[in-house]
């Protein structure tokens, strides 16, 4: 992409990157961490697909910082339209009737499927899901959400305890109400499935069978990210996505389908549901919808739900639902979207060169167990042995224990690329707007640091 890719960093400049450092540490209190055992990289600036410390260190940004930044960093048109609503009107309570706010509502609507045409905004992700959840329980007049072992979808109380990653076990309450059931995932199938079909139609029976046992008339909502981000990145069988739509149908359940991550030209598509038969009542999306440059999410609803809420009030609320900074952003970022053409460069990178540069890397890595992905939303998955399939560090390894990915990650830096890693796997998670020449950059970066990763195979 041509607008983003030009960019000039400044001089390195050491001394304000150590007092920035300083001022962080006494300070700042940073998420999901061990505050003495971090090291934060002090962070200078960013543009298109890359950003740069204070050091004269550049990196090539294949996280897209936390899966958000879809339209590269510093996007000219995007800023802009942030500076031209600060000026015009910063901020207003969620109650008026305000022009951005509106017309990103229908700009949303637009790209939505079927008649998922109201658009409730949120400050982020999780409060997406969180509102979701309480949509679908007042809808139903049922207290139970199903969701996947292998998930993420926020850290406030409902989306934390609907999440399927040990980010989740210090929070859970046991009593949110939250009944976890397994996807699939054939590569680790819980099912012990040899085919796609088998891994679809198993993981539907599973369901089934969770829903009998719990009671079907107890379960208000099932949640699932039409393709799961941070648990691996697993885009889900042919007919899985249609078959839950069925159960639910049967069952008088809402469906709900988070795409905080997987949504806004990630997966080569407006949404990543568009890749599938997927129908969802919910749709919560954050992150890609403005890439990030102001906090906002939101749950996009169908017309049967809002009609639950015609004569009797929502229950639910914030100060900041819609801010209008925020709304110009994403009026900004979805025209740009389009005008560039950001979600088709998202799907021809993926097929052209991301697809199959992974999958040779993988030809040449015994570390590499197996990439998956679409877009520009791809994991490796890296094995200390490609036969049994162990993975390269154990499940929640720290420490010691997650010494090769840490290496690897180190590697990359190095090597002037930002890697995303979870577990045992790097995710390639570049933003929407990277180019071909970029692409490959990261791509002979990979193929350097996964040498690091081959060291500690043992199969
Ligand atoms: N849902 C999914 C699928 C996500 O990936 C995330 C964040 O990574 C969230 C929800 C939570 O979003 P936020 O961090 O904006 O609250």
């Amino acid at each position: 992409m041509s607008t983003n890719s030009a960019y000039s960093a400044p001089a390195p400049d050491p001394a304000t990157g150590a007092a920035v450092k300083a001022t962080d540490r006494a300070h700042v209190f940073h998420s999901w961490s061990a505050q003495a055992l971090i090291d934060p990289a002090a962070i200078a600036g960013g543009q298109g697909s890359y950003f740069w410390d204070y050091d004269g260190n550049r990196y090539l940004d294949f996280s897209s910082q936390l899966v958000n930044t879809n339209i590269g960093h510093q996007h000219p048109k995007v800023v802009a339209a942030i500076q031209e609503q600060a000026a015009k009107m910063c901020t207003i309570a969620p109650g008026f009737a305000v022009d951005v706010r509106a017309e990103a509502a229908r700009l949303i609507a637009e790209r939505t499927p079927g008649d998922l045409d109201k658009i409730f905004f949120t400050n982020g992700g999780a409060e997406a899901v969180e509102n979701a959840v309480r949509m679908a329980r007042v809808h139903t007049g049922r207290p139970k959400v199903l969701s996947a072992y292998r998930s993420y979808h926020g850290a406030t109380n409902a989306a934390i305890n609907l999440t399927g990653d040990p980010r989740r076990w210090a929070s859970d309450s046991a009593s949110a109400g939250v009944v976890h059931f397994w996807s699939p995932f054939l590569y680790r199938s819980p099912f012990h499935a040899e085919t796609e079909e088998q891994e679809c139609e198993r993981a539907l029976r599973h369901l089934e069978d969770t829903i009998a046992f719990e009671g079907p008339q107890t379960i208000a909502a099932i949640i699932l990210e039409s393709v799961p981000g941070t648990a691996g990145i697993m885009p889900p069988p042919p007919g899985y996505l249609a078959g839950v739509r069925e159960i639910c149908d049967r069952h008088g359940i809402v469906f709900v389908l988070d795409e905080v991550m997987a949504g806004f030209g990630r997966t080569g598509r407006w949404f990543a549901l568009d890749h599938w038969d997927a129908r969802p009542d919910l749709v919560t999306f954050a992150k890609g919808v403005n890439s990030g440059y102001v906090p906002i999410g939101g749950v996009a609803i169908s017309a049967e739900i809002a009609a639950t809420f015609d004569e009797r009030p929502y229950p639910g609320g914030l100060t900041y639902s819609g801010h209008p900074l925020a709304c110009a952003s994403i009026v900004a970022t979805l025209h740009t979207m389009a005008d560039e053409g950001i979600v088709e460069n998202a799907a021809t990178i993926g097929e052209q060169v991301l697809g199959p540069g992974l999958r040779e890397l993988a030809e040449r890595h015994p570390s590499v167990g197996e990439v998956r992905g679409l877009g520009v939303f791809w994991a490796v998955e890296l094995v200390r042995d490609r036969k049994t399939r162990e993975p390269l560090v154990p499940y929640n390894a720290s420490g010691a224990a997650n010494q090769p990915m840490a290496e690897f990650a180190a590697a990359a830096k190095r090597a002037g690329l930002w890697p995303a890693v979870n577990m045992n796997r790097t995710h390639v998670v570049p933003p929407c707007t990277i180019s071909e020449s970029e692409a490959k950059d990261g791509l002979a970066i990979l193929d350097e640091a996964l040498t690091a990763a081959d060291a500690h195979v043992t199969g």
